[in-house]
């Protein structure tokens, strides 16, 4: 972890970071911070969370907790009593942020989680109960307590109508921290009763700068077991440490590193970028998302010429991330409606290796196609049968590319 993957080294988010601590000991007691996805709002909201915790933040030179206290090991150690982890199986599952990753345990059932093939997506009202115990309770070490939920619009009605209680009525010395893409989700007495902290969407040329940027100091290798911006972390000592042993690895491994980012493929990633926030686009590039858009149009050619099932290559898309899947495939839907009306377009990286051009393609097949996309993208914050939503859309996909009527 480095100082380049901190909220407040990121272009879009310093302003709002330098605003948010320069007002740390006068904030309100419900925050909600806000901002298109892929541009780390969690790791601002860990950060700050770290800071609200940290005995002297800002000390000797730091730019948000001071990484040396008490407070700063135990946070670093995942073992601070005064911070909460609210959020889904889901989110524990991808991992992230292992810092998230471990405080949330003591708020989620661990055994029923293991067990669970299909990882909850919503935020029970279990945990938000627990919460309010905790916080009626009196700071162990901390001069406050605080909690993170995120992403705050997974909570169900149950649960959001007690977290309602806890804005109303808070107790003393407690700081609750909402992390969401889409508040509109969320009840407007919760909005209403929060001071939103909005991070603004980065300028194209800017995310474009920043991401290439990152993956010339070697970023884009992955693998390396950091979080995406590598941001849970948040400059404690520990980490520094860290980070230095990670630095001195680098160095040793130069070459190798230099080797693994000339295999960047840039226009692979502006693509993702017309889609997707810069961090999710280092993600992607990280664990290997991005190579496979490579495999995907070469299974698509696939599908369209015969060669492969629709529900053979459901199985196999359902076993990637469904969310990346369906955007990118929503790129596909997109770019083969203006193929369809005689525009030229990229059809998601690689070579589909076959020419579309001879189709029948019928427009009106392919709107249906782009709107059932956009209806399982707009759900997949619900339970939900990917398999069967991949089945279902392949096949809608192969019949709008039928050369029969
Ligand atoms: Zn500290």
């Amino acid at each position: 972890m480095n100082a380049a993957e901190k909220p407040w080294a990121w272009p879009w988010s310093e302003a709002a970071w330098q605003r948010t601590l320069g007002s740390l000991d006068t904030l309100h007691h419900g925050l909600l911070i806000t901002g298109q996805p892929g541009i780390a709002k969690r790791e601002f909201g860990l950060a700050l969370a770290h800071a609200l915790l940290c005995e002297t933040p800002g000390a000797n030179g730091a730019i948000g907790a001071c990484g040396a206290c008490h407070n700063c090991t135990l946070f670093a150690a995942a073992t601070h009593p005064d911070f909460h982890v609210l959020t889904t199986e889901r989110e524990w599952r991808d991992g992230r942020l292992k810092l998230v990753a471990a405080y949330c345990d003591r708020y989620q059932d661990i055994a029923a989680r293991d067990k669970r093939a299909n990882p909850s997506r919503v935020i029970p009202i279990d945990q938000v109960r627990h919460l309010i115990e905790q916080f009626h309770a009196h700071a162990h070490t901390a001069k406050r307590k605080v909690a993170l939920l995120m992403p705050a619009d997974r909570m169900n009605i149950n649960a959001a109508n007690a977290l309602l209680k806890l804005l109303e009525e808070p107790p003393a010395d407690s700081v609750l921290i909402l992390v969401s893409a889409t508040p509109g989700y969320l009840p407007a007495t919760i909005r209403s009763r929060c001071f939103q902290i909005a991070i603004p969407p980065p300028h194209a040329d800017t995310a474009r700068a920043w991401l290439r940027g990152r993956l010339a100091e070697g970023g884009g290798g992955g693998g390396a077991g950091d979080g995406a911006a590598g941001g849970d972390g948040d400059g404690g000592a520990g980490d520094d440490s860290a980070a230095d042993s990670v630095d001195s690895a680098a160095s040793k491994t130069a070459s190798k590193t230099a080797a693994k980012a000339a295999k960047v493929d840039f226009a692979a990633i502006d693509r993702a970028l017309a889609n997707a926030g810069p961090v999710d686009v280092l993600q992607m590039q990280r664990d290997g998302f991005l190579q496979r858009h490579a495999q995907l149009s070469g299974d698509f050619g696939r599908l369209v010429a015969g060669q492969a099932g629709a529900l053979e290559l459901a199985a196999q898309w359902a076993k990637h991330d469904f969310a990346r899947v369906l955007d990118w495939m929503h790129h596909l839907s997109a770019a083969l409606i203006k193929t369809a009306c005689g525009l030229g377009a990229d059809l998601g990286g690689g070579d589909p290796g076959i020419d579309l051009r001879s189709r029948p393609l019928s427009p009106a097949k392919l709107f249906k196609l782009y709107d059932q996309i956009g209806h399982y993208r707009k759900i997949s914050r619900e339970p939900l049968n990917e398999q069967l939503a991949m089945e279902e859309l392949l096949l809608a996909l192969r019949e709008a590319l039928s050369r029969r009527k």
